[in-house]
Formats: structure tokens, C-alpha cells, sequence
């Protein structure tokens, strides 16, 4: 085998998978638009249409209206030709979703289940996939895998939880939660799972940095599209920076880090733990709860600001508080502007495009992105 030899089936899976991801990002797509996307020529291009229609991925969708007399050929992805399937797993809920090639969720559920290290347990996760799939009428042999995201620091090869504080484990191997379920399966950890949902169907990839506001605070750093794991795949674990030397104690032992700050239960704590109560104490306008989220935006505006400055991309702040943010996050924009050494404005912030569902969407896209790397 040659290097050459080598090269030439790089550029060729490379323009192939350019070839997907083009016709996948729009419902329809000209022969010329295509071409000119994937930045080859149309001979190039029409053997990869051919092969991704062989497979059943792609399909001829008749003609476009061409100003050269003309008309060009039309192709259109065929979104559901394969699908998967992600669980979330925290330690009071089963989040579960059928997303498609395009990362469209098709479903989603979530159902209150406490964990607990068991049999019952795993048997019910493997209830939860088939029920799922079930539902949606799927053929088993589309599906391909089951992608699933855990709170706490795996591995490297995912085949171990290191650490869950969240679900009191430490070096489990995750074939405990997926015994019973009869697919591929994936592990990720949440917050990490959570940034990639986030960062699916920009065309061209990019950096970004999420922190994600939950019960315990995380993160994840993207580079180019992919996760940057660290030495020991900690990267991103936002909730352990220190915000306020000696300050409030964290669940890790040590005082003063973010996570003391900024986690969800922060909030909701002051409601029966319940988060959305206290946003809807906001919005009636309770004075004791609206100075308690002064106080908690003007923590993560410290820790917005400062992740601004390391990364110098956009941030996306997501989570249980992330969901409300649209709706009450404008102070935040106006603290982070004053502490920024370099810009007038904050539109480096971006709010998350999803709620409960990112953790368990993001365990499903391991799936569908490994299968398009495959191709
Ligand atoms: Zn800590």
C-alpha cells in the first residue's frame, strides 16, 4: 500500500462525506448547487450521488428550472433511511429521544425514574428504547445504536464511569446500563453530549464553548466541530473553576467554585426545588426571588466572561437555567458588556436551542455522525 494509495481514499471518503452533508442540509439541492458546495467537479461528485443512492440515502427528486435551457437534476436527502436513538440518564430521570440522519428529533420523552445500581434498573432503560421505537413504527434494522448520556467523567473508550457524583459511582463499567438493550451502544458524558447538539447542522464547524446550568454546572469546549477532551477527558468541568476564593462549600469539598453559584438548584432551592416555580415567582414579580437572580447573573456573568477570555469564541450557556435565559437572561448581556476588556457588545452569547432534550440528542448524533464518517 502506497501513501499515495492512501490519499487518494482520504479525499475520496472526505468528498463524500462533503457530498452528504451538503444534500442533507437543505430538502432539495440542484446538480450545479451541489457541485459548487462540495467544491468538485460534477463527475466527482455524481459517483458519490450514485453511491449515497445505492445505499438509499439520497434520492432523485426530478428536475430544476435552469436559465441555460437545461434543466438540472434535483437530489434530496432521504432523512429517515437511518435513525438513532438516545437516553439521558440522571439520578431522577430517563430522557429518551429517535432523532434522524439529520439530527431532527422525531421524539422525545422523559420519564421520572430514580436510579438505582440494579438489574430492574438496566431492564427498564432497554424497556424504554424498544417502547420508544415501538411508538414511532421504526424498523429495527434502521436503527443505528443507542447513544447514551451519563453525569458524570468516562473514560476514554467510554467503557468506564470514572466518577458520578450525581449517581454516587465511581469506576462502574457502563455495560450496566446496557445489558439489556439489544443495539450499539455509545457513551458520552452530558454536558459534553449537550455541546454537540448544540454545535449539529452549522454547515461548516466551528468552536464554541457550553456551559451548562443544571443541577451540577459543566461544560464542554468544541474545536472545530469536535470535543477537546483533556488529558483525563475533565475539560470543560466549568462547575469546579474557582468563582469566590474560600467562598460557599461545593459538593466536590472545596469552597468557592462555580458550581456553589451557579447550579440550578441555586434557584430552585428557594422554590421546593422546583425551577420553574421559581421563574414564574419572576414573572409575578417576587422581590426576594428577582434579588436572588440579580445576585445569581452577576456570578455568571464572572463566569461567562471569563470563559470569553480564555476561548475568545461564542459562548452558548445551556442547562435546566439555559431554557429561561431567553426569557429572562437580557441583564446578563449588560453585566458581561461592562466587564469585557475588548468589545462593546455581547453577542458572543448565544442561549441554548434546546431544554431537557440536548443531553440525550447528542447521545443519539454519536451514532448518526459515526455512520457518516463510515460511509
Ligand atoms: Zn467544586
Amino acid at each position: 500500500m502506497t501513501g499515495s494509495g492512501a490519499n487518494n481514499r482520504d479525499v475520496k471518503k472526505i468528498n463524500r462525506i462533503r457530498t452528504i452533508r451538503s444534500i442533507f442540509s437543505c430538502d432539495r439541492i440542484s446538480q450545479p448547487e451541489l457541485a459548487a458546495k462540495v467544491n468538485n467537479s460534477w463527475p466527482t461528485v455524481l459517483q458519490n450521488v450514485k453511491e449515497l443512492m445505492a445505499m438509499g440515502l439520497v434520492q432523485e427528486v426530478g428536475t430544476f428550472e435552469s436559465t441555460g435551457g437545461r434543466k438540472a437534476r434535483a437530489f434530496a436527502p432521504v432523512r429517515n433511511a437511518r435513525l438513532a436513538v438516545g437516553l439521558e440518564i440522571t439520578q431522577n430521570h430517563v430522557g429518551a429521544v429517535l432523532v434522524d440522519l439529520s439530527g431532527n428529533l422525531l421524539h422525545y420523552e422523559r420519564k421520572k425514574r430514580l436510579y438505582e445500581r440494579s438489574d430492574i434498573y438496566a431492564e427498564m432503560l432497554a424497556r424504554i428504547v424498544q417502547g420508544l421505537i415501538e411508538k414511532e413504527g421504526c424498523p429495527v434494522e434502521k436503527i443505528l445504536g443507542v447513544g447514551i448520556s451519563l453525569p458524570g467523567i468516562l473514560d476514554k473508550e467510554g467503557q468506564t464511569l470514572v466518577y458520578s457524583h450525581a449517581l454516587g459511582l465511581r469506576n462502574v463499567p457502563t455495560e450496566e446500563f446496557s445489558r439489556y438493550i439489544p443495539f450499539s451502544c455509545r457513551f458520552i458524558n452530558d454536558a459534553n453530549a449537550a455541546g454537540l447538539a448544540e454545535v449539529r447542522d452549522l454547515e461548516s464547524p466551528r468552536s464554541l464553548v457550553y456551559l451548562s446550568l443544571s443541577n451540577s454546572v459543566g461544560g464542554a469546549i468544541l474545536t472545530g466541530g469536535a470535543l477537546y477532551g483533556g488529558d483525563h477527558l475533565r475539560a470543560g468541568e466549568f462547575g469546579h473553576n474557582t468563582l469566590v476564593p474560600d467562598g460557599r462549600p461545593c459538593y466536590c469539598g472545596k469552597k468557592g467554585c462555580l458550581d456553589a453559584y451557579c447550579s440550578a438548584k441555586v434557584l430552585s432551592q428557594l422554590t421546593d426545588g422546583n425551577l420553574a416555580l421559581f421563574f414564574d415567582g419572576l414573572r409575578s414579580g417576587n422581590a426576594a426571588l428577582q434579588t436572588a437572580w440579580n445576585e445569581y447573573l452577576s456570578y455568571l456573568a464572572v463566569a461567562v466572561n471569563n470563559l470569553r477570555m480564555t476561548f475568545d469564541c461564542d459562548v452558548i450557556v445551556g442547562g435546566y437555567v439555559g431554557g429561561f435565559l431567553a426569557e429572562f437572561g437580557e441583564p446578563l448581556r449588560e453585566m458581561l458588556v461592562e466587564r469585557n476588556t475588548f468589545e462593546p457588545d455581547s453577542s458572543y452569547l448565544k442561549f441554548s436551542r434546546y431544554r431537557l432534550e440536548a443531553s440525550a440528542l447528542g447521545a443519539a448524533l454519536l451514532h448518526i455522525e459515526a455512520f457518516i464518517q463510515n460511509l
